[in-house]
């Protein structure tokens, strides 16, 4: 973890210096390698939160997005099962930022216990993954030309099929690299997918990495992209009417996303 509780504040970690692990208050030491980020570790070999994962460079950067506040910040439910989200926004938002595949099941219940809560996934921990999604935006129906929307399977490609049946947001972080969309400049974008209960249907949508920041941090827009009117549109009229009905009654019904 980035952050211990040192003489009543939070601290990073510094050579040989010890704390007090913010979640259940055992001693945590620091660990400042040249391999690793500095870190605290647990003294004992547990540590107290089960969903911890090993925090790579791509977890720091995105919590270095984030004021220092909002960052590793203890939650505990009514019946006490404690949890460090990465991220909790001022307003509450839970972001978990997920490296490591994730089963099913403690998917699931994370969801259930943040509530408010995305999921960031580092798009680049397989290098199958770009390629395989980046068929599948070739040939995505198109739902919406601006903001651009697409519809794709649940189990389109083994990324999307990895996170179906989620029940929040998730994000995709493919980092430098991308799939190629001309009419998206040089920024980075991530992919949000909107996986749609009790179908096998997922809206994926491009949107700038600055403005999910943005959106997180100050309540800015997401910000999309509109699809260039040179690329002809595929024909979805059977069928449009009643799945954009359907998706306006879900927006409906989720508050914020
Ligand atoms: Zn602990």
């Amino acid at each position: 973890m980035k952050f211990a509780l040192v003489e009543g504040g939070r601290k990073e970690a510094t050579p040989a210096s010890r704390g007090e692990c913010p979640g259940c208050g055992a001693s945590v030491i620091a660990k400042c390698g040249t391999k690793k980020l500095w870190h605290w570790a647990h003294s004992s070999v547990r540590n107290c939160d089960r969903w911890w994962e090993p925090e790579t460079a791509w977890h720091r950067g995105w919590k270095n997005e984030f004021p220092a506040p909002w960052q590793e910040v203890r939650c505990i439910a009514p019946d006490g099962e404690l949890h460090i989200a990465d991220v909790k926004t001022e307003a509450g938002f839970v972001l978990e930022f997920q490296h490591s595949n994730i089963s099913p099941i403690e998917r699931a219940s994370r969801e259930s216990y943040y509530g408010s809560m995305v999921w960031l996934v580092d798009g680049g921990r397989l290098k199958n993954d770009l390629p395989k999604f980046q068929t599948t935006v070739q040939a995505a129906p198109v739902i919406d030309a601006a903001p651009l929307r697409l519809l794709m399977h649940d189990r389109a490609n083994p990324l999307v099929e990895r996170w179906a049946g989620s029940r929040r947001p998730v994000f995709v972080d493919f980092g430098e690299s991308q799939p190629e969309l001309p009419f998206i400049a040089d920024e980075q974008v991530l992919w949000r997918l909107q996986y749609l209960e009790k179908t096998n249907n997922v809206v994926a949508t491009p949107v700038s990495r600055s403005s999910f920041i943005g959106y997180f941090r100050n309540g800015g827009r997401l910000r999309g992209y509109r699809l260039p009117q040179l690329r002809a549109r595929p024909t979805m009229r059977s069928g449009r009417r009643g799945f954009e009905n359907y998706m306006q009654r879900k927006e409906a019904r989720r508050r914020r996303f």
